[in-house]
């Protein structure tokens, strides 16, 4: 026989151990160069620009070839 567990886990366990697995809702600025909401730190999904540049090219999709 496999080892199984002694006790049942309750509901009240069960809650607090999935306390921690919520998925965290990210925070979003606006873009200051075509101010469309996008992730503070990261490259603009929409233009595609970071720090007043263009960091990558938004429309082709990149292949790795
Ligand atoms: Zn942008």
């Amino acid at each position: 026989m496999p080892p199984v567990p002694k006790k049942k886990t309750p509901k009240s366990r069960q809650g607090k151990r999935r306390s921690h697995l919520r998925t965290r809702v990210v925070a979003t600025t606006k873009c200051p160069h075509c101010h469309s909401p996008k992730q503070s730190h990261r490259v603009c999904p929409t233009c595609g620009y970071y720090k007043g540049r263009e960091a990558i090219t938004v429309g082709k999709p990149e292949l790795p070839e």
